[in-house]
């Protein structure tokens, strides 16, 4: 998972394979704990990607 702000949404995105984005609520972006992947600025969304997480359970399971 990566984290980024409105301006590098587009950038994140495309940084990642099949990405699901989700916005990261008000109270927690205003502890400033997520921050931008790109430029450490307050974070907007979280970019997921399924396919590296769902290989790492796949690890797990073997
Ligand atoms: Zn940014």
């Amino acid at each position: 998972m990566i984290a980024v702000c409105k301006q590098h949404v587009n950038q994140g995105v495309k940084m990642i394979f099949l990405p699901h984005v989700q916005p990261i609520p008000d109270d927690l972006k205003n502890t400033g704990v997520m921050k931008c992947h790109l430029c450490g600025k307050k974070a907007d969304f979280k970019l997921y990607n399924f396919e590296s997480q769902r290989k790492a359970f796949m690890k797990q399971a073997i």
